[in-house]
């Protein structure tokens, strides 16, 4: 980072809420705002503003590299300690980062600093399971309510606006996000046996038609039945797994009657494990589930400059416009003129499809949102801008 550089980037950002104002959420006077510098995402917190021109003025003026703002509604969002914020309730957020993408295969190319557009489309995909598989079918949320912006990074933001979650304490969110992230769901809970007669006992289990994680877990599993190679996957022996896939339509049958007594399978929990690995929101072991778990959170504020790439934490304008999103075209937010810089990069970095690098060591003139992602991403010096 450097003088030059920093004063470029700044003055590009305040050009930038020059002509993007009316950024302010809901009820802006009940939010607490956090800003950040180039040297920490969270410089000073416990601002508040009154109105949105106020904020709009200050965005303006002041050309911050990152804006957060609460989850959290208060009646006094200025005050400090936290006690005397007086807490009024909080959104539901949930975020999705490509960084916490367990087995990501792209990482193995380019390490866990970079980002590049598969990562940015595994994030997607888990993004698009958490609205289709939990948040409208198990939570009854409707599509509406929802709302979801690229990080302006490496993943996205999703708020629910929904009144009923406004209440919500921690351990509630905790029991949301467990409930999402698979958490404490107990094998002896989805399968059982009953006694038949004298001699006979049998393997009951979930059903695909069931609610809730019962319903995903025999799914998951008739899913897995369309090939072989997917049930031995799972874990169950070849044998086993051809008897199942050559007499899948009987198969069928009995696990929608609940029944799974079909074929003795010895390492069934193991297999259960598998399965609900399938369908959990892929986003590691991560302890840190802050974002959904506390109603004090901070996230960055939809349609506002991410400071650590220049680009826009774009809000889409539906959930439908997600798969057509495509966030290294279309959250530029410097598409204009030219910045003569000095840049060392091990990957090729894909901006508005056009690919930069790798470069080695080289001074070159470039597209001002492909200098600075670079340089914000510390790889390159700002010599001059055009
Ligand atoms: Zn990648």
């Amino acid at each position: 980072m450097s003088e030059a550089g920093n004063k470029l980037v700044t003055e590009l950002i305040k050009g930038y809420y020059k002509f993007h104002r009316g950024l302010s959420p809901d009820k802006v006077e009940q939010r607490e705002f956090a800003f950040g510098s180039f040297e920490s995402k969270i410089a000073f917190r416990h601002m508040a503003f009154k109105r949105p021109a106020d904020l709009d003025k200050y965005l303006v003026d002041n050309g911050p590299p990152f804006v957060d703002y609460s989850a959290a509604y208060y009646r006094l969002p200025d005050a400090r300690p936290m006690e005397k914020k007086e807490w009024l309730g909080s959104e539901l957020r949930f975020d999705i980062d490509a960084g916490d993408i367990v087995k990501l295969p792209c990482r193995l190319d380019h390490g866990k600093e970079w980002v590049c557009d598969r990562c940015l489309d595994s994030a997607k995909d888990e993004v698009i399971k958490l609205v289709e598989n939990f948040l409208i079918p198990d939570f009854g949320f409707s599509e509406k309510e929802l709302e979801v912006n690229f990080s302006g990074n490496r993943g996205y933001h999703v708020r629910v606006r929904n009144q009923s979650v406004l209440s919500l304490g921690k351990p509630a969110r905790e029991e949301i996000s467990n409930y999402i992230f698979g958490q404490g769901l107990d094998y002896d809970s989805f399968f059982y046996t009953v006694r038949v007669d004298a001699r006979h006992e049998r393997q009951m289990g979930p059903r695909p038609d069931d609610g809730g994680w019962r319903g995903k877990v025999a799914n998951a599993f008739l899913g897995a039945a369309r090939s072989k190679e997917d049930l031995t996957s799972l874990g169950i022996e070849k044998s086993v797994a051809t008897k199942i896939f050559n007499e899948i339509a009987t198969v069928r049958k009995q696990i929608e009657v609940g029944n799974w007594d079909f074929y003795s399978i010895p390492n069934r929990k193991s297999v259960f494990e598998n399965l609900l690995n399938r369908q959990v929101i892929n986003q590691g072991n991560r302890i840190d589930r802050g974002v959904t778990n506390e109603p004090s959170h901070l996230m960055r504020l939809p349609n506002t400059i991410h400071g650590g790439t220049g680009l826009v934490a774009r809000k889409l304008p539906s959930m439908a416009a997600l798969d057509a999103f495509e966030p290294l075209r279309d959250a530029i937010a410097f598409d204009r003129g030219e910045v003569k810089v000095r840049v060392g990069s091990n990957y090729a970095l894909l901006l508005n499809n056009q690919t930069f690098g790798p470069y080695k060591d080289e001074t070159l003139t470039l597209p001002t949102y492909a200098a600075t992602y670079l340089y914000l991403k510390g790889l390159a010096d700002v010599l001059t801008a055009h």
